[in-house]
């Protein structure tokens, strides 16, 4: 190992080992799996296998938790109270949730989401997959705790000016209308991250009532043709709603 491969390693550890995570999860298996693999990555890893521990330890550990990986189905208090309660809480409000869920719990996940989880994970899946997830999210809470003043939005193709209602795909420019600009703009200020149709209805249509999750679908598809092969960047995610490709 060579001088700069030991730096490295040293770095990329000291950030997870300052990167506090609470798993709540009631499955002993995986709880001890996700908790070994957690700590094998560097990250410093606090655990609890009930709701009502979730909050406790969430409490304990305040501003120095940064994550919080969440199953939802629990004795007691449910993922979803606990996730309602830490989004509902000032301290605790900006630390990021991930929803650890099986399968056939898509209306579960859209509740989580709309109460403000940042992401889900579907069970069965792999470390690496948790992990990426896991990277993701932190990085993307990093860049709002640090106050994007940028009103460019670049992702791939896809150049978005917030300021000047601008969209260039490969510097061509795209017209769209106010309300499709709105949901492209709203899906790509947070790529990878999965909008519900009434989290899109809330923001763009300001929680118009007459706005159905049918008109959003359709803004999709006039948003995706408009935007040529750049479109496929927008995913529908099943049962749940959008996203923009990370
Ligand atoms: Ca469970």
């Amino acid at each position: 190992m060579n001088a700069t491969t030991v730096t490295q390693r040293l770095r990329s550890q000291q950030i997870n080992t300052d990167t506090n995570i609470l798993l709540v999860e009631d499955e002993q298996d995986l709880l001890e799996l996700l908790r070994y693999n957690l700590t094998r990555e560097g990250f410093s890893v606090q655990t609890a296998m009930t709701g009502e521990d979730g909050l406790k330890k969430a409490r304990e550990i305040g501003k120095q938790l940064d994550l919080v990986l969440l199953d939802l189905m629990l004795p007691g208090i449910d993922g979803l109270e606990v996730c309602r309660t830490l989004k509902g809480r000032d301290h605790t409000a900006g630390i990021p949730v991930i929803m650890l869920t099986a399968k056939g719990e898509e209306s579960d996940i859209v509740k989580g989401l709309e109460y403000g989880a940042d992401d889900y994970i579907t069970k069965p899946f792999s470390p690496r997959v948790l992990l990426a997830r896991i990277n993701a999210v932190l990085r993307r809470s990093e860049g709002e705790a640090q106050g994007n003043d940028s009103s460019v939005i670049q992702i791939g193709s896809v150049q978005i000016d917030t300021d000047r209602h601008e969209v260039l795909v490969k510097g061509e420019p795209v017209t769209l209308t106010a309300t499709e600009f709105k949901l492209l703009s709203l899906l790509a200020s947070k790529a990878g991250r999965v909008f519900t149709r009434q989290q899109i209805i809330e923001t763009i249509h300001e929680g118009y009532a007459a706005v159905t999750d049918r008109s959003v679908d359709v803004q999709v598809v006039s948003l995706r043709r408009k935007l040529g092969e750049a479109g496929r960047s927008i995913e529908t995610v099943r049962g749940v709603g959008y996203r923009f490709r990370d």
